[in-house]
């Protein structure tokens, strides 16, 4: 069995949703269909889920409510318009949203909001499951609620419970026929209605997919399968041959470092259960896509991808004589862990300490606080914060015992003139990690690529 996977731009209009279910019927095994809320039918178009955190906001600030809310409706009304769907599915959104809506004086703003953003993937889930009938094949629509789809954490970010896998077992055990399932939400054991962070129904894809023991989980999206490069930098890569193949290990490093197709803790229940994962794409179905599997054959000596992130700084410290300081690196670390500041990477070098972390977590107001609780714990002859850091990371299972990689990437920056501030090789030879000024970022993605696939 598959389940499948569409996201909100494989759903933003009529076309698409008969693209959908196209590639549904193609093959019986596609039959659990995770459904986004719908998406931009255009670049200046607005997410139904946006739609919706604005009707959410008027109500909370108690103002007039009907046009943020027919607006909503019209985007529902004009796919089943266009399909022919009839009105009555269009007056039954309509009314779960005005009863939606209803609850504002009785929740808190942040499970009011969930309730609200929850609405774009259950109802687009109803919508669906009609269409599919009015193509004259059997689907309905399953409820998270009824499933047992738990959650538990902070409305807005929540996270499965555990105790689901079983529930989500036993109901999906003897169904028949097309399953619509929304994504992006599930309901705490209070019974309120908890999403997870934005994009999230691709956790939903997963966790279904784990909870079935599917043979395959598609998510499907706007890409033909993962490229090897960022196509935003390196134009050429979409010339070229996407990904067939990679494991978990190399979607992992990819994604951490920037990888936009999927969010690599999207994918954990698969990953956990060992499910397949293929990207593919709506609009070319043919295509094979990606596929991301535990193991894959591969060609030594080859890279899958290269990736670049930015965002990074890096906490300086030197010091005569340091590996003799017994407890230097833990002093250090500690400073940043009761500062909730955590670290990525760790390089060093004799007299010197370079610990790594997002910016994002060390902005300009704190550095001061920080280097001053540094200077008192460990008494640096140096110490200095660089921002403005890029990681490169060169990712292939290709890599791992096979002599010269490194020093290839190596030359290709040398060439191209950009200086490496730092480099990290994990034991797993399965990346390696190069550090680099942001402005450096684009000249040094286009010379690796041309290096290693050239
Ligand atoms: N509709 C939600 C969002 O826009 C969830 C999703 O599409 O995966 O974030």
């Amino acid at each position: 069995m598959k389940v499948c996977k569409f996201g909100g731009s494989s759903l933003a209009n009529a076309a698409q949703l008969n693209k959908v279910i196209d590639i549904v019927l193609a093959d019986p095994a596609r039959r659990i269909v995770v459904v986004s809320a719908p998406g931009k039918r255009d670049k200046n178009d607005t997410k139904v889920t946006d739609l919706l955190i604005a009707l959410a906001k008027t109500a909370l600030d108690g103002k007039k409510t009907d046009v943020a809310l027919a607006e909503v409706v019209a985007r529902y009304a004009e796919m089943a318009a266009e399909l022919k769907l009839g009105d009555e599915i269009v007056k039954l959104i309509e009314a779960d949203l005005v009863s939606r809506l209803e609850q504002v004086s009785k929740l808190e703003p942040a499970e009011f909001m969930d309730l609200l953003k929850a609405a774009g993937e259950d109802n687009n889930a109803k919508l669906v499951a009609v269409a599919f009938e009015a193509r004259g094949k059997k689907a309905r629509y399953a409820s998270p609620k009824d499933t047992g789809m738990v959650l538990e954490g902070k409305f807005g970010d929540a996270t499965l419970d555990p105790v689901s896998y079983d529930k989500l077992a036993k109901a999906f055990s003897n169904f028949d026929g097309i399953v619509v399932y929304p994504g992006f939400f599930g309901y705490t054991k209070e019974g309120k209605v908890a999403t997870f962070p934005r994009g999230g129904s691709d956790i939903t894809g997963s966790i279904l997919a784990a909870a079935v023991r599917a043979d395959v989980y598609e998510n499907f999206t706007d890409v033909d399968s993962v490229y090897p490069c960022d196509p935003r930098i390196v134009e050429d890569v979409k010339k070229g041959e996407g990904i067939p193949t990679m494991t978990y290990r190399e979607m992992r490093e990819l994604a951490y470092a920037g990888f936009g197709v999927f969010a690599d803790e999207a994918v954990i229940p698969a990953v956990k259960a060992r499910i397949p994962i293929n990207i593919r794409n709506t609009n070319h179905p043919a295509e094979p896509g990606t596929m991301i599997q535990q193991t894959r054959r591969v060609t030594p000596g080859t890279v899958v991808g290269i990736a670049s992130a930015d965002g990074f700084c890096n906490i300086v410290v030197e010091k005569y004589l340091m590996n003799r300081e017994i407890g230097f690196g833990r002093r250090l670390l500690q400073v940043l862990e009761e500062e909730g500041i955590s670290y990525e990477h760790m390089p060093s070098g004799v007299d010197s300490q370079c610990v790594v972390v997002k910016e994002q977590f060390l902005p300009k107001d704190k550095e001061h606080k920080i280097i001053s609780a540094l200077k008192k714990e460990l008494a640096p002859d140096f110490i200095t914060v660089e921002r403005d850091i890029t990681m490169l990371m060169i990712v292939g299972e290709g890599m791992c015992y096979t002599p010269g990689m490194l020093a290839k990437a190596c030359l290709a920056l040398a060439s191209a003139g950009i200086s490496m501030s730092m480099v990290n090789q994990g034991s797993s030879e399965v990346s390696f990690m190069i550090a680099i000024r942001k402005q450096d970022r684009d000249g040094a993605v286009k010379a690796l690529y041309k290096a290693f696939f050239g």
